[in-house]
This record gives C-alpha cells, sequence and structure tokens, in this order.
C-alpha cells in the first residue's frame, strides 16, 4: 500500500475551475469536453478510463495468438515500403526477435515511414492476425524501447476513455496528463485515516493518478475500490448529514393530538370495516411519534402492493386536521389521485370534513374555490396531481404532506413540496413518502439515505397471492373463455397492453385493435371499456367510474392502471407482450388484482422466443413478493441504472455501481455506523474536513442544509 500522506487542506478552488482554465484548452476543445459533461477541473479528473490497453505484459513472438490484441517487442527488420494508390496509402515492413518475424501494416499513415528506421526496437500493440503461416499486425501503436525521451511508465496500461467527434485517446491522455501535473500534489483526502486502514484503501492522490495510468491490474483493482468507496461514503454520509440537519434543525408544527384528538383518531378506526394489520399499526405509531416533534419528518414508508399504506397516510391527514393543520396528498397519475380521493372521502365520512381534489382536470371556478380555500385554511385536506405544485397554490397551514408511489417523482419535485411554505415562519411540513417500489439495498441507501423507514411487511388477512401463468398467442381462446367464466360470476377482467413511449402512435394502434376485437367479435355481450393517456381527462375518469361501478365488466387499458387503482371485484388480469414490461412492472399492474376476497389469476401472453425473456416471465410467476421480483429483476437484468440516480436529483455516480457494488456498499455503510458512532458532530478534523468536502463536491444537494 502506497504511504499515507498528510491530510492536506481542502483545495475547493482547484476542483471547480472551468477546464478552459487548462492549457491546452481554448474554447473548440472546451466545448467537445463538455459535450461528455466534463466542465470541471474535477469533472476531467474523474473521467475515469473505460479499459486499458495492456502494454506491459509482453507476448513473445513465438506465442502470438491469431485474433488478438497483443503487445510484443521487435525490431524493425526492413526499411518500411510505403506504396500509395489515389488518397490511400500502405505502408509494410518485418518485424523480428532474431528467431520469428511478424509483418506490419498501417493504412493511410504514410508519416509514420520517418519514424520507424532499420534497426530500432520498439513496443508495438495492435490486433494480430494469422497470414499463412505468420503472423501480421494491423496499424500497431508503437513506441520505441529505447528512447530516453520516454518516461519509464509509457509502458504500463495505457487508458481508453469514451470520446466524442474530434478528439483523440492522445488529445484526452494529454488532458488528463497535464491535469494530473497541476494538482497531484494538491489532491484533498476526504476520507479520515481510520476509515481508510479499517478498509484498505489507497490515498486519494495516488487513486486519482494511478487510476489514470496504473502498472498493473492490481493497481486498477486497488484504485477503482478506493475511489468508489469513496464516492458511496461521502454520499451516504451527506445523505445521513440531511436527515440530521432535518430532524435536529429544521422546524415543523408539532403536532400531538390531545385526548379529544386521540379519541376521534380512535372513532376513525373503530369505524373502519377491518382492523389495522400490525406492520399498520406499527407504522402509524412511528409516524406519529415523528408529528409530535417540533422537527419536520421526513419518513418513507414502504410496503408491497395491497399492503394497506392508504388507511395509514389517511391517520396521518386525520391527525393533522385535528391539530387544526393542513395536509396536501399527491398522487403521480390523476386516476391515481381520483382514486384516492374517493377513498379519503369514504373512511373519513364522519371523522373529517371531505377533502378537495385539485388535478388538471378541476374546472376554473372549483379550483378557484379551492385555492382560496386553501389559503384561508378552510380546507384542512387536499388530494391532487402535479396540479398541487403550481405557484398558485398557498397554504394557510401546511403540516405534512404525503406523496403517494415516490419514485415516479425527481427528488425536485419531492424537495418543492417539503418547501410549499417555506417562507411562513421557516416552519417546513412534515414529509411522508409511500412506495411499492421494492428496490435492492444499496440502492435505496442512496435514494431514501435521507429517510426514515417504515415498513408494512404483511398483508392484510386472508389474501390469498395472485396466481400468475404464462401463456402463448395461441392459448388465446382458452384465455378468452376464462374471462367468460370471470366475468359470469360477477368478477371484473384488466387486459393490459404495453405503451412504450417512444413508439406511443404503435401502441395505441394495438391497445385500440385488442380493444376493438374484444368489444365487437369476442365479448359483443359484455360491456368493454378502452383506457389510454391519449384519452381527454374527463374521459378517462369517466371509464374508471364506471368500472370500479362495475358498468363495465372488462377494461382494456395502457399501463395508465399502473399505480394503485383498487377495485377489489377485478381478479383477472390479461397482459399482452408480456415480454416488454419489466419485472418489476409486472408486480405493479398484478397487484391491481387479488385486492379482495376472491382467488386471482393474472396470465402473461407472449409470443416472444428471447431466452431471458422467457425466463423472466417465468421467474415472475414463482416470486410472489415485491423484494423477490427485484431480486430476480437484477440478477437476469444486470447491472443497469434503471433507477438512474440522475432522475431522482442525485450527483451522477462516476464508479460506484449501485447494483454491482452491494460488498462495497456495506462496507461504506459500516464505516459511516462507527464514524457516526464515535463522532456524531462530526468534530474531529478530519471529520469536519470530509464534511466541508461533501459540500464542495455535490453543491446542488448539500448547499441548503448549513453544513
Ligand atoms: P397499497 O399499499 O397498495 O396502497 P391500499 O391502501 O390500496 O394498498 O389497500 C389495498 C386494499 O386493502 C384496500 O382495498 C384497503 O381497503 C384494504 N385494506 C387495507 N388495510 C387493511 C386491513 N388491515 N385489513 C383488511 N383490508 C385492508
Ligand atoms: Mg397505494
Amino acid at each position: 500500500m502506497p504511504p499515507d500522506p498528510d491530510p492536506k487542506p481542502v483545495r475547493q478552488f482547484l476542483w471547480q475551475q472551468p477546464v478552459k482554465m487548462l492549457p491546452g484548452v481554448a474554447a473548440r476543445r472546451a466545448a467537445q469536453l463538455q459535450k461528455l459533461g466534463i466542465e470541471t477541473w474535477f469533472d476531467l479528473l474523474c473521467w475515469f478510463p473505460r479499459e486499458y490497453e495492456n502494454w506491459a505484459d509482453l507476448v513473445p513472438l513465438s506465442e502470438l495468438a491469431d485474433g488478438q490484441e497483443q503487445t510484443f517487442q521487435a525490431g524493425v527488420q526492413r526499411k518500411p515500403n510505403l506504396s500509395r494508390k489515389g488518397r490511400l496509402s500502405m505502408l509494410r515492413t518485418v518485424l523480428g526477435d532474431g528467431h520469428h518475424t511478424v509483418s506490419a501494416i498501417w493504412f493511410n499513415q504514410p508519416w509514420l515511414s520517418d519514424k520507424l528506421e532499420v534497426g530500432m526496437v520498439c513496443r508495438f500493440h495492435g490486433l494480430v492476425k494469422r497470414n499463412g503461416r505468420t503472423f501480421q499486425v494491423q496499424n500497431p501503436a508503437f513506441e520505441a524501447v529505447d528512447n530516453p525521451d520516454e518516461p519509464a511508465s509509457s509502458f504500463g496500461y495505457r487508458p481508453i476513455y469514451r470520446l466524442t467527434a474530434g478528439m483523440t485517446q492522445g488529445v484526452m491522455r494529454q488532458l488528463i496528463q497535464s491535469l494530473l501535473n497541476r494538482t497531484a500534489d494538491n489532491l484533498p483526502e476526504p476520507l479520515p485515516a481510520w476509515l481508510r486502514r479499517r478498509y484498505q484503501l489507497c490515498a486519494a492522490d495516488f487513486a486519482y493518478s494511478r487510476i489514470h495510468q496504473p502498472a498493473d491490474e492490481h493497481d486498477i483493482a486497488l484504485c477503482r475500490r478506493r475511489i468508489g468507496f469513496e464516492e458511496l461514503f461521502l454520499l451516504r454520509t451527506g445523505l445521513w448529514l440531511l436527515r440530521r440537519h432535518r430532524r435536529q434543525e429544521a422546524s415543523a408544527l408539532a403536532l400531538s393530538p390531545d385526548a379529544a384528538g386521540l379519541s376521534a383518531l380512535d372513532a376513525f378506526l373503530e369505524r373502519l370495516p377491518f382492523a389495522l394489520t400490525a406492520a399498520q399499526r406499527r407504522s402509524w405509531q412511528e409516524i406519529m411519534a415523528d408529528l409530535g416533534r417540533p422537527h419536520p419528518m421526513n419518513r418513507l414508508l414502504q410496503g408491497d402492493v395491497g399492503s394497506g399504506k392508504t388507511v395509514v397516510a389517511a391517520l396521518a391527514m386525520l391527525a393533522c386536521s385535528l391539530g387544526g393543520a393542513q395536509s396536501a396528498l399527491m398522487a403521480p397519475t390523476s386516476i391515481l389521485a381520483r382514486q384516492h380521493h374517493q377513498t379519503l372521502c369514504r373512511i373519513l365520512e364522519g371523522s373529517a370534513p371531505a377533502p378537495a381534489l385539485l388535478t388538471g382536470a378541476t374546472r376554473a371556478a372549483e379550483k378557484r374555490e379551492i385555492l382560496s380555500g386553501l389559503a384561508d385554511g378552510s380546507i384542512r385536506m387536499v388530494v391532487g396531481t402535479h396540479a398541487l405544485l403550481e405557484d398558485v397554490v398557498v397554504f394557510q397551514r401546511l403540516a405534512l404532506t404525503i406523496t403517494d408511489e415516490q419514485h415516479r417523482f425527481g427528488v425536485g419535485q419531492r424537495r418543492r413540496l417539503g418547501q410549499l411554505q417555506e417562507d411562513e415562519g421557516k416552519l417546513q411540513p412534515h414529509v411522508l413518502v409511500m412506495s411499492a417500489t421494492p428496490i435492492p439495498r444499496s440502492l435505496a441507501l442512496v435514494l431514501y439515505g435521507d429517510m426514515d423507514v417504515s415498513l408494512i411487511d404483511e398483508l392484510p388477512p386472508g389474501r390469498s397471492p395472485v396466481a400468475t401463468y404464462t401463456a402463448a398467442g395461441r392459448d388465446r381462446p382458452r384465455v378468452e373463455q376464462l374471462m367468460r367464466r370471470t366475468v359470469a360470476e360477477g368478477r371484473q377482467v384488466y387486459v393490459v397492453c404495453p405503451m412504450i413511449e417512444e413508439q406511443e402512435a404503435l401502441d395505441l394502434e394495438s391497445v385500440t385493435a385488442v380493444y376493438n376485437r374484444l368489444a365487437q367479435q369476442v365479448f359483443p355481450e359484455f360491456k368493454v371499456g378502452l383506457l389510454h393517456g391519449a384519452l381527454r381527462q374527463a374521459v378517462k375518469d369517466e371509464v374508471m367510474d364506471q368500472f370500479m361501478a362495475n358498468h363495465l365488466q372488462i377494461l382494456v387499458s395502457t399501463t395508465v392502471i399502473e399505480v394503485g387503482v383498487d377495485n377489489p371485484n377485478a381478479t383477472l388480469m390479461v397482459i399482452e407482450n408480456a415480454e416488454r414490461f419489466g419485472l418489476a412492472q409486472l408486480h405493479q399492474l398484478r397487484g391491481r388484482i387479488g385486492r379482495g376476497a376472491h382467488r386471482s389469476l393474472c396470465v402473461l401472453i407472449s409470443d416472444s422466443s428471447d431466452d431471458l425473456g422467457r425466463k423472466r416471465l417465468k421467474a415472475i410467476c414463482h416470486a410472489a413478493d415485491g423484494f423477490a421480483v427485484a431480486e430476480q429483476d437484477l440478477q437476469l437484468r444486470g447491472p443497469g441504472d434503471f433507477f438512474g440516480t440522475r432522475q431522482h436529483g442525485l450527483p451522477p455516480l462516476r464508479m460506484a455501481n449501485l447494483y454491482r457494488d452491494t460488498a462495497l456498499m456495506h462496507d461504506v455503510q459500516e464505516g459511516l455506523q462507527a464514524m457516526i458512532q464515535e463522532d456524531p458532530d462530526l468534530q474531529n478534523p478530519e471529520h469536519s474536513r470530509l464534511r466541508a468536502l461533501i459540500v464542495s463536491r455535490y453543491p446542488e444537494v448539500f448547499r441548503n442544509i448549513g453544513l
């Protein structure tokens, strides 16, 4: 392990300098770099090689292999021969080590003929091909071995960077080299020495320079681990600080129900047609305790589809209303907002005045009324969509915001919700986020790293899991029989068609075609409805109402029904082209059925012959709960950024990978716990330096927390 240098002062300005402050970077070059997202010195330093060329391991000429990129050392044995044909040229020579020879050929690089002299010994790197009984190497890069001007490190692992038009590897290497020359002695070390020792992490200046010029595979692994660790550790520590700041310093309205309030909450629970599950009770208690503190709650309520999050949300809203404050529930689609509104109106009847509903479709007159009710405090609860985020929406005393299916909102929107009330005496609303999306733990630690978590880990009693089967197109008659039988028993059916944004027109055609076929040819005796995103809001609402009331027996729909829709009488779901959905999405979809006492069935129709696709569908037939599905999805899909950090308003990860690096995340988490146990205020100089670096590295995320 390289020596451990003294901690250096934070030279933030160095990192934030624009790349055009580097010599050799003119406007054109800066524009190219910008295309790659490289704007500051730090961006450039973190432009990590996508792979390396191995120039260190020499292959003896006798062991060259056909079709591989290899490095070998040889002498130039013949005067290079240049032939031209129009604008094309070909340069040939013969290389050898005294026993074996290799022919070398370069296309369209005539200037090389001056650089190659007979007797010169070089390292060559290129694609080697068998050519009869000998080998040929095409367009090899080469470097003279005895050239005293070449630094020794030029043999080793050569970085290969992702480039943009107009750039070459040589240019990028030079830029990064010149940056390293300038900053090498000024790279701050964010990680405390004890942490580096404990997790065997090399020093920052070693890592950030060697990653661009490693000597061997070991170097690469060492640097990658160190940089990945740093990235995750800084982010996790920042999120932890954010959470701590909210819990300890930011102010919120403390809502502890008095005796009358408590009995009103009890009365509400009495009126429910069911008893809360133990998990619902526990979550509600956690939320109530948070609401009672004078600091904003920031809590994730996670529970599989159908676990009963809505009633917990209702309790929280009721508690607010009883405390004389306002609450808002925001849903990602207006279908879901309307449905939440109906549910809340139903279960809160007798406990509180009916909540208002504000969506994009709310008529102007009604909207004016709602806005004034929210502004003067006469409306205590409101349910809505993004419409709630508009500037015109002003609350008199907003104490709680709840978002449903939060993964569909970015952190930006989430933050906006948290700030609806900013000017008013600096009180921030409590924030509750509900999600059914099961995500791997390392991802959750980053996406929800600034939140406390309540988990509803059981389903209400009497639910039987949704039996899931796959079928092919030729099985359609049998599937249709099943649909007929289901409707004959008084139940209802969803038919879901994929909707993919890039081909919306095509998908629209397919959902309409499925609808026409079912409505006109297959089930003329039933009422069939059609629902997709391109319909006007009023039409969508009408269709949904009809389906909820069982005036439509079959609903043909795109994924607009994906989230939250709750019709316990629907017991069969048929999913067309199932291979085009993600597994997590299929799980969300089938969560729409199995919501009542009746046995429910989900049929995945697919004619895909793709092996992986079939495996994925089989997997979801066997995985009952969301976490099992997420695991399967990960394993089959492999690492991929299907919950990109960027879309959540978090900084991009340049080295760490939240899917692959679970072991690293484990270490990071353990290290963080150890640090905050010893020094919760990060007062130790090494830790306060870390704190300062986090803010300077991720200003957009952590600027506002007064670190
Ligand atoms: P989700 O967590 O997916 O949002 P919902 O809140 O929509 O789930 O609840 C799903 C269904 O379960 C609803 O019909 C709801 O009335 C019912 N439900 C919720 N809690 C219970 C419970 N403790 N016992 C029985 N049914 C419940
Ligand atoms: Mg829900």
